[in-house]
């Protein structure tokens, strides 16, 4: 079997309440309360889109990693343009 590595988003556990917020709100379905405490219960189906952070009430959520989605064709131009620019 191939294994995939993915990233998820981080959670705080000495700050989640466990409330559900970012359950309810995730799209991807890859998120549930276990034992109080928001968990990945599927997280192979995180698409990392940012809505738990972003909805989190408590602030206990965080995406390290910015995810850019380039064109194939050109990317490397795309790139090149971004480094020339800083
Ligand atoms: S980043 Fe998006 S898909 Fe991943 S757990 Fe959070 S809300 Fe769900
Ligand atoms: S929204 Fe925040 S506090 Fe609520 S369960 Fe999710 S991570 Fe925990």
């Amino acid at each position: 079997m191939n294994r995939v590595p993915i990233v998820l988003p981080v959670v705080d556990e000495n700050i989640c309440t466990g409330c559900g917020e970012c359950v309810e709100r995730c799209p991807s379905h890859a998120v549930s309360i276990v034992g109080g405490r928001v968990h990945f219960s599927a997280g192979e189906q995180c698409t990392y889109c940012g809505v738990c952070e972003d909805v989190c009430p408590e602030g206990a959520v965080s995406l390290y990693f910015e995810v850019v989605i380039a064109p194939a064709a050109g990317g490397q131009e795309s790139l090149q343009t971004i480094s020339e620019e800083s």
